[in-house]
């Protein structure tokens, strides 16, 4: 069940360092193969983003305050200098949501269809982990962990080894919670 899922998507948590070698062997494989596209082929892209940074999705099966969890994690975005348009609809594609997993992340990003093409994605938000491990700092840590993975349809990959600060640091959550210089230059590349 677990190698299925990191097969499937993105997971963002600091025990899982690990497969995150692996995964991030596998983004380079995927980000050189892409860079006769025309983005520069570095370690940190992923190909599992959007095509544009502007781009709507809905809220599923949570309440009021999850959905401001994510809001909160768009207007992170949409302030930051990045230039991203992000935001809900609930008649889009893209959905996020929140639960209560037994998996060990506490965020998953799953892309779906073809970048360019059809693409959506799913954000899932472990409720379980991120209370166990915030402490008394829960609602920010779920905003943060928002930004994170947006920060995957953005086109961000985890990014656990780099001297900058980052948001895509999956083990910062405790001191990083908004793009930082490094996020947004990058998405400006990208995009
Ligand atoms: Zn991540």
């Amino acid at each position: 069940m677990r190698k299925s899922v990191l097969e499937s998507g993105i997971n963002c948590r600091r025990s899982a360092r690990a497969a995150g070698w692996r995964l991030g062997a596998l983004l380079l494989t995927v980000s050189l193969v892409v860079a006769g596209t025309g983005v520069a082929a570095q370690a940190d892209y992923y190909s599992g983003g959007m095509p544009t940074r502007s781009f709507n999705y809905r809220t599923e099966g949570i309440n009021d305050t999850w959905v401001g969890f994510y809001r909160d994690g768009n207007n992170r975005w949409n302030t930051s200098g990045a230039r991203t348009s992000i935001g809900l609809n609930s008649g889009a594609a893209a959905w996020a949501t929140a639960g209560n997993y037994s998996a060990a992340w506490w965020g998953l990003y799953t892309p779906y269809g073809i970048r360019g093409i059809n693409r959506t994605f799913r954000i899932q938000q472990n409720a379980r982990t991120l209370a166990r491990d915030a402490g008394s700092n829960l609602a920010e840590w779920c905003r943060g962990n928002s930004v994170h993975e947006l920060g995957h349809a953005l086109s961000l990959a985890d990014n656990p080894n780099t001297s900058r600060v980052t948001v895509m640091d999956q083990g910062v959550l405790a001191s990083v919670r908004f793009p930082m210089a490094y996020d947004i230059e990058e998405v400006e590349r990208i995009y």
